[in-house]
């Protein structure tokens, strides 16, 4: 379904595309149809969208429209900047959750957005319901606890304190009690079964609300994880949520860049800085413009394909440059302007980031500003 897709969108025909050293490819459908499988695999439960950090780097003003055609009508972002802005690009009905919750002294910027603040401890409860009580408002809230993460969240003994507080939740609408796996991607691990326990002990003394825990990793091992509503993130992305077994979700990104230059040099060249490689023998090379400015790891050894032909990439990775050892490519197979994949049927995001000693999320996250973007699928 892919491949025929790209077929009829030629990326070479995009306005933009003379200008630019690298082409970032993003297939909204591709997005689409991640999000009916999560939906499918959750049944009954809600799914919402994560699409914090600019929908992991893809573009929200893209992405989170597109979902809103699925039928998507919860959001999740990190920031209270990145939800204020997701309201002007939705407008008013979907819900936006902000996850690092309420900063001091935002209150009333979080309210203006009509955005929903997950209130991480005790202080952040307290501000929203001054607020709410200045304002003469019942203002929606998520209460997020710590099930056993020690990264957000209210831990449970200020979870049994509120509990005795009759009055803690005065003017306040709480739409949901969550919390976050540490452990979601082992689902063999004690950890997962000892935060559901805690989860649940610790949402009965909050009022009564949806409840929501996994992200895309805790969607899959099945439906105890789920509760009511689901956050994924990653997986909509392509990112492959089951690691060490086949990625159940269809690609989502393609990068290419394009080759600047090529020549031939002779044996005992030493090639790029610090000359930390030397051509033994006579080699070819093409040097492509893409490197570290552009979120491409300088610690990643790695390959760009040609028509699936591997290039292994030759010396150090330079801030806006990357050598390929063309040698074994028929002579007269790439030129300047010929674009090669980094990204894409020959070389995964998650294997673009075991490469590189991380993860597919960080990949994607550090896409540079310079890619041209093309939105297919749309
Ligand atoms: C980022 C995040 C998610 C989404 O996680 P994925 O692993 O990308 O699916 C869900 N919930 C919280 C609290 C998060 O911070």
């Amino acid at each position: 379904m892919t491949k025929r897709r790209e077929q009829v969108v030629r990326v070479s025909d995009a306005e933009g595309f003379a200008e630019a050293g690298a082409v970032l490819t993003i297939d909204l459908a591709a997005i689409r149809a991640n999000y009916r499988l999560l939906r499918t695999m959750l049944g009954g439960a809600r799914c919402a969208a994560v699409v914090k950090a600019d929908a992991y780097g893809l573009g929200a003003d893209r992405v989170a429209p597109a979902l809103v055609k699925e039928g998507c009508d919860t959001f999740f972002v990190a920031h209270l900047s990145e939800g204020i802005a997701l309201r002007k690009i939705l407008g008013e009905s979907p819900e936006i959750f902000v996850l690092n919750g309420l900063p001091p002294g935002a209150e009333g910027a979080c309210a203006a957005a009509g955005l929903i603040p997950v209130l991480n401890s005790e202080a952040q409860l307290v501000a929203w319901r001054e607020h709410a009580a200045r304002d003469r408002k019942t203002l929606p809230a998520a209460v997020q606890v710590d099930s056993g993460m020690a990264r957000l969240g209210m831990p449970p003994e200020e979870v049994a304190r509120i509990a005795f507080d009759p009055r803690a939740f005065d003017g306040i609408d709480v739409r949901l009690v969550m919390s976050h796996f540490a452990r979601a991607d082992e689902p063999r691990e004690a950890a997962n079964a000892t935060q559901r326990a805690v989860f649940e002990a610790l949402a009965k003394m909050l009022p009564a609300a949806p409840r929501s825990l996994a992200n895309s990793s805790g969607i899959f091992p099945g439906a105890e994880n789920h509760y009511d509503l689901a956050r994924p993130g990653c997986a909509l992305y392509g990112v492959n949520p089951v690691p060490g077994t086949e990625n159940p979700m269809l690609p989502v990104v393609r990068l290419e860049a394009k080759v600047i230059q090529t020549r031939e040099i002779p044996a005992g060249s030493g090639i790029g800085y610090g000359h930390a490689a030397k051509a033994v023998e006579k080699m070819r090379l093409a040097t492509i413009s893409l490197g570290y400015a552009d979120g491409w790891h300088r610690r990643a050894a790695s390959f760009a394909f040609l028509a699936g032909q591997r290039l292994p990439f030759v010396g150090r990775v330079s801030m806006d440059s990357i050598i390929l050892d063309i040698s074994a490519l028929p002579p007269g197979s790439l030129a300047p302007g010929t674009l090669v994949e980094l990204i894409g049927p020959h070389q995964s995001v998650d294997e673009v980031a075991a490469q590189a000693g991380t993860i597919g999320y960080e990949v994607l996250t550090s896409f540079g500003s310079r890619f041209h973007r093309v939105y297919v699928g749309g």
